[in-house]
């Protein structure tokens, strides 16, 4: 096992395109690190980069002591698993496990001890005399684990390997890959763009945006403190709602004027974030999330926490109902420089109309809130987050 690091890596096609910015990135030994980010943003040359099935164009990435730069990937001791698992088809499941092995010439005695436990540790036993084309995804893709368990590498390189299977069985996999990472603790780099994943999985995650990281963190912190307006929007679903605002001072309240509304700011949001007061005035964009937004009727109508909307869609979940809700608040997509920053984030199914914002809201279950009806939101104030109008980072300290 191994740590990881990449310093001022980056990554120029020959083609001219600049796939990776001035990556910087430590992976501690036994950590499982997630990279996450729209799709194009420059994951899987990332990954790749460390593999050693991409050249390095700029910067070093060093596995355990060494700087592997110039490393060919045979010599790199990691093991990577991809999407589509590459499994030889027609080699039963015990040769594709082993394949690995036999390469390197480990003796049969050992390679068939280490394809066993492996075959075990990942409930094949019973299949290891089949053929890939025998197996159901889910089992694929516990082969192509198995052959990098037994490998016994430094570390793993994981590239969206569960992209394949249907949505049961992946949340099945996820949970079984983050069990193996535990208990073998191999240092684990493992790339999505599907941010649940990352944030069940991740020690932590690493948000990428055309290149570049724009935060590390554990997965709790990026939801709850995301430092831009990017990270806000992609951790989270339905992602966060944003409005465009003016933060003012009024009879000793602070408040947000969106269009002719405005919300109170509670004292622990102007503590928790210092640098707010400074920005008196001045435009900016308020993030919530639609689980701080509720049905009034069942919230009740605290004074300074309420906006008036029109449900425009309802999508009961079972738990939680969703509702799009049309405010009478000017929408951010006109807000300049903001379709750049928001690119790559979920889009809303319902288009703006006329000018307004629509928000999503997640309302309890026992809202009688249907299309068309007036409804009164209740927002959780304390949860409002707070990005600038211009470079949309989030507004914490001074
Ligand atoms: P996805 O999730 O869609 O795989 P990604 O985040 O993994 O996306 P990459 O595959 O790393 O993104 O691609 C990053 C950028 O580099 C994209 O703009 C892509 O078009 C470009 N790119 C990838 N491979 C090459 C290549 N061989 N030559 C030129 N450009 C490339």
């Amino acid at each position: 096992m191994a740590r990881i690091a990449l310093s001022h890596v980056g990554k120029v096609y020959d083609d001219g395109t600049s796939a990776v910015t001035d990556l910087n990135l430590e992976v501690a030994d036994g950590e499982l690190l997630v990279l996450v980010g729209p799709s194009g943003c420059g994951k899987t040359t990332a990954l790749r980069m460390v593999a050693g099935l991409e050249t390095i164009t700029e910067g070093e990435v060093i596995i355990g002591d060494r700087v592997v730069n110039n490393v060919p990937p045979r010599d790199r001791d990691v093991a990577m698993v991809f999407q589509s698992y590459a499994l030889y088809p027609h080699m039963t499941v015990r040769e594709n496990i082993g394949f690995g092995l036999k390469l390197r010439k480990v003796a049969k005695a050992e390679l068939n001890q280490r394809v066993e436990k492996a075959a075990e540790m990942l409930g094949l036993s019973d299949h290891l005399d089949r053929k890939p084309r025998n197996l159901s995804g889910g089992q694929r893709q516990r082969v192509a684990m198995g052959r990098a368990i037994v490998r016994q590498p430094q570390a793993f390189l994981m590239d969206e390997p569960l992209s394949n299977l249907d949505a049961k069985l992946r949340v099945q996999m996820r949970a079984e890959i983050g069990r193996l990472q535990r208990e073998l603790s191999v240092t684990t780099i493992y790339v999505t763009h599907d941010q649940t994943e990352a944030m069940t999985l991740g020690h932590r995650v690493a948000v990428m945006r055309a290149g570049v990281i724009q935060q590390i963190a554990p997965p709790q912190v990026l939801y709850d403190r995301p430092v831009n307006l990017f990270v806000g929007g992609f951790i989270g679903s339905p992602a966060m709602n944003f409005l465009p605002a003016t933060l003012r001072h009024e009879r000793s309240n602070w408040v947000v004027q969106m269009g002719e509304h405005t919300l109170n700011v509670p004292e622990s949001v102007l503590s928790a974030r210092p640098a707010l007061k400074e920005l008196r005035d001045q435009p900016l964009i308020v993030g919530i999330r639609p689980e701080d937004i509720e049905d009034a009727t069942i919230a009740g109508m605290p004074k300074g926490q309420t906006l008036p909307a029109v449900a425009e869609l309802v999508e009961p979940l079972g738990a939680d109902i969703i509702v799009y809700l049309a405010l009478d608040i000017p929408s951010v997509e006109g807000t300049e420089g903001l379709a750049d920053l928001a690119s790559g984030l979920e889009r809303s199914p319902i288009a703006s109309t006329g000018g307004g914002s629509t928000v999503v809201g997640r309302f309890n279950p026992r809202t009688l809130a249907g299309v068309g009806d007036e409804v009164v939101a209740t927002i959780s104030t304390d949860r409002m987050h707070f990005f600038t109008h211009d470079t949309g980072e989030a507004i914490w300290d001074l």
